[in-house]
């Protein structure tokens, strides 16, 4: 049997995500029981969402978390270049392939009828497809819009009848009729690919023969199929893990859960604890055994053990994981870890430009700044709401702030303060009203050192997982 290769595939656009290193864990044990190759491939075709700091964080959590990948942007390999961004020339070669055997079209459609289009489905109760306008276009009339050089984007030719199907190594047969998928588009009309034609051609290109992914993409397979047969390929094997759940059962959300691997890590969530948690997530050791490392995992892991029923991500349980796993530190290892993680060099320079002011005798610094390394005790609404406004006014307001803070990704003083200015403005505040507010949810205090600083320093995650608890 050929090299068994796995990868991972993270589109760079938010905070680095548990549901990627739940991802990733899955795949590093089957690579490595199976003497295989994890590759880590970069899906950053969203220009405009993908950002180079995410890119950073995706590789430092993952690695801090101990899932290392064998092929990378970092560490190359044969297969390069693995961020998608650089090949945008091979996704560009074979759109023009697809084209030339008729498996897929130009589409010449303005966004204005599409959108009218879609309208008058939505009306109808319909779903809404593209009505394959432009599927068919004669030879004079395509080299007429070619020379006008109109814009166009490169649909897929999806079949009008039959089925498409695929074998889904813990889901069974799954089949689909084509008459309900979308002609999708391939490629845009700036020359980027979306994900479907990126993802087939560099999964057939790496040479991946087995695509572990998270459930929310077996809609999208159908489709992976019929490009994979358009070009004669090999199909790989296919896996669509259960999608982790809130304890209500939802999907994931950070509305629920905080979902940030950087917030676990400054709350000193022990990465030996999260890989074992996130081991038991869809899969399971023995009934008797939930303590595992991960060479235990790798060692019995078989992906035909995966169970479907929604793995709850359980904050309860991953303290109490955690809790089993700092009682095995040893001193030495104790130490590195907070000095490390929470004391370190650069934290205590950034606090002391905020408290050195504060502070008469330098053991103050615990009692003045103890907000920046635990969360205060909560305080009660009725602690909080200013006298000229209603609790519901509270929350909305902090909702609302949140969700600004949730896409600041540049965590820097002068732009949380714009933001903090322009939403309080928004939403005709004083800021006598709205910044105890803040103060005192974040730090449990009423005087504190100027509040965007102290933010800042008190860090993205922390910060907004601070508001969102007291909320909830
Ligand atoms: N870029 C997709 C994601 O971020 C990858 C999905 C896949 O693994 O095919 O989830």
């Amino acid at each position: 049997m050929s090299e068994i290769r796995v990868r991972i595939a993270p589109s760079p656009t938010g905070d680095p995500h548990v549901g990627t290193a739940y991802i990733t864990l899955f795949n590093y044990a089957f690579a490595k029981k199976n003497g295989g190759k994890l590759i880590l491939r970069i899906e950053d075709t969203d220009e405009v969402r993908s950002k180079e700091s995410s890119e950073e964080q995706i590789m430092t959590s993952l690695k801090w978390l101990g899932l290392q990948w064998d092929e990378g942007p970092d560490c190359g390999g044969e297969y390069g270049p693995y961020k998608q961004s650089e090949r945008k020339h091979i996704h560009r070669q074979h759109a023009d392939k697809l084209l030339d055997i008729g498996a897929a079209y130009r589409c010449f459609c303005s966004s204005k009828r599409l959108a009218e289009l879609r309208a008058k489905q939505k009306e109808q109760g319909l779903k809404t497809k593209y009505d394959g306008k432009c599927r068919s276009l004669g030879d004079a009339e395509l080299e007429k819009l070619l020379s006008s050089r109109k814009s166009y984007v490169v649909r897929m030719k999806v079949p009008k009848e039959g089925v498409s199907k695929f074998h889904d190594v813990i889901r069974g047969d799954i089949e689909i009729e084509n008459d309900l998928l979308d002609d999708q588009i391939l490629l845009k009309s700036d020359g980027f690919p979306t994900y479907h034609l990126a993802n087939v051609v560099d999964d057939h290109l790496m040479k991946i023969t087995h695509v572990i992914r998270a459930e929310e993409w077996v809609n999208s397979t159908p489709k992976h199929v019929i490009l994979y047969d358009a070009f004669g390929w090999e199909k790989p094997q296919f896996v669509h893990l259960p999608l982790l759940r809130n304890a209500d059962r939802s999907k994931i959300s950070k509305r629920k859960n905080p979902i940030s691997l950087n917030y676990y890590r400054k709350r000193g969530i022990l990465p030996k604890a999260l890989v074992n948690f996130l081991g038991l997530m869809g899969w399971s050791y023995s009934a008797e055994k939930e303590i595992f490392s991960v060479e235990e995992m790798i060692e019995k892991f078989d992906l035909r053990q995966i169970h479907l029923g929604g793995p709850i991500f359980d904050l309860k349980k991953l303290t109490w994981m955690n809790h089993h796993y700092v009682q095995k530190m040893d001193e030495d290892e104790f130490a590195d870890y907070v000095r490390e993680e929470m004391f370190s060099r650069e934290h205590l320079k950034h606090i002391h430009q905020v408290l050195f002011e504060r502070l008469e005798t330098l053991d103050q610094f615990v009692e003045k700044g103890f907000y920046f390394f635990s969360p205060p005790p909560i305080v009660s609404m009725e602690e909080v709401c200013p006298p000229t406004r209603q609790p519901e006014e509270v929350k909305a307001m902090l909702n609302s702030l949140l969700e600004h803070l949730d896409v600041l990704y540049v965590w820097e003083m002068v732009h949380i303060q714009e933001i903090i200015d322009k939403h309080r403005t928004q939403i005709d505040w004083k800021p006598k009203e709205y910044l105890p507010v803040l103060r005192l949810i974040l730090t449990g205090r009423k005087d504190s050192p100027p509040l965007s600083k102290t933010i800042e320093i008190m860090g993205r995650e922390i910060s907004r997982q601070r508001i969102r608890d007291w909320i909830t």
